[in-house]
């Protein structure tokens, strides 16, 4: 694989090799398994002597050529691709934690994250202590003798806080932890974080990487040894990525950087026109100097992101007449699509929780969560302003 210097020509040119029908744009390799030219080739390969696919479980090249691509965004030494972001997350604690060890990790974390630090994990003995995004300098507190792993998300979801990458690598290297970054929301493209100490970066494909709402993926990169277990337990468990979406990931990739560029030029124009309207009481956008985290997330992010987040004045009720007034922008679950997606969390995804279980996440009842598509932005805007006038 030739590395290049610059993101967006790696995302393009990054390939997997050429078959002897000399295609220019990468084929799909809709193969289950592999053939082999002999026993002493077949043997070979099994003991790993040579780098071969062998079985699609283990690797095939549409899989390869988007691993490949995300390992060079993201800095890393390698990577394994998955079938969903949880895929990833959940083969990852796998393969590199032990029954008795002890997470440490943000309270905002995605909710199927949370079901398995408090459902899941625990079955095996493994048990996490949370620590909240504004108490992030009280960490040492919740660190214990037995803490393996430190894991975070930013910017986190739905509050759009942002971590501190650099002071959390810090802590992690002080007490000998691997530091584990979900960096979905941030994409390579705008955050590394293998540059300020992770060890582990893993992402959910299936949104700003895919970008257009089409399939569902994961992957895990970082270090070398790391990945190794990840990829030994991953290849025993299976949860690997299909060719097909693999194919249509690494295609995506190739856009990747004009695409979040264009989505954080759209959501910050929102963000803007939020923060003066008279019916919004807070917004929360990572490169709006009101953001209580604007100088770090200046430090460690190149633009702000596709999310934000607005408290409407009115509560609950406030945000289910504004999501019903919309007539474009989408309702949906997903984000990180070319379609502009507005949620409510407080009356659907989190409307289990309790309020105060809400809160600590930082979910008011007027929060709404909009993720900034690619339509033109007087559309975009246009829509939420009579949304808001309803
Ligand atoms: C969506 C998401 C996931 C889970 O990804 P899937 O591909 O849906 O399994 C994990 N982390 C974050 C931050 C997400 O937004």
């Amino acid at each position: 694989m030739t590395a290049y210097k610059n993101f967006e020509t790696g995302a393009i040119r990054t390939q997997t090799e050429r078959s002897q029908y000399s295609e220019h744009s990468t084929p799909l390799f809709a193969t289950s398994s592999f053939v082999f030219d002999d026993a002493e080739d077949m043997r070979a390969s099994f003991a790993e002597e040579k780098q071969k696919n062998l079985y699609s479980r283990f690797s095939n090249p549409n899989t390869t050529e988007f691993v490949d691509k995300v390992v060079a965004m993201e800095g890393a030494e390698g990577g394994y691709a998955f079938s969903t972001g949880m895929a990833a997350i959940f083969s990852t604690f796998g393969a590199l934690l032990s029954a008795g060890d002890h997470i440490v990790a943000c309270r905002s974390v995605f909710g199927s994250t949370h079901t398995l630090f408090t459902k899941y994990l625990p079955k095996w003995n493994i048990e996490t202590s949370y620590f909240k995004v504004d108490k992030a300098n009280q960490i040492e507190s919740v660190i214990q003798k037995n803490t393996k792993i430190l894991y975070i998300e930013t910017p986190t979801n739905p509050g759009v806080d942002i971590l501190d990458l650099e002071y959390l690598g810090a802590m992690a290297k002080k007490h000998n932890l691997l530091f584990i970054v979900d960096n979905c929301f941030a994409t390579p493209y705008l955050q590394q974080p293998i540059k300020f100490g992770a060890d582990v970066v893993i992402h959910s494909a299936t949104k700003l990487m895919d970008g257009q709402g089409r399939v569902l993926g994961g992957v895990a990169v970082g270090q070398k040894e790391l990945i190794r277990e990840i990829y030994l337990f991953s290849r025993n468990t299976g949860p690997a990525l299909s060719p097909f979406n693999a194919w249509v990931l690494s295609k995506s990739l190739e856009t990747l950087a004009i695409r979040v560029e264009k989505h954080c030029e759209n959501a910050l124009k929102v963000a803007e026109y939020l923060e003066q309207h008279q019916k919004v009481n807070v917004v929360k956008y990572p490169f709006l100097a009101s953001h209580p985290q604007y100088e770090v997330a200046k430090k460690q992010m190149k633009l702000g992101g596709n999310i934000v987040a607005f408290e409407l004045k009115g509560g609950i009720e406030a945000g289910r007449k504004f999501l019903n007034n919309l007539k474009m922008c989408s309702l949906s679950a997903n984000l990180g699509d070319t379609r502009t997606i507005v949620t409510h969390p407080a009356s659907t995804t989190h409307s289990k929780l309790s309020e105060a279980d809400r809160l600590e996440v930082g979910i008011t009842n007027g929060l709404v969560r909009v993720s900034v598509g690619l339509e033109h932005i007087s559309d975009i805007i246009n829509d939420l302003e009579s949304a808001l006038k309803a």
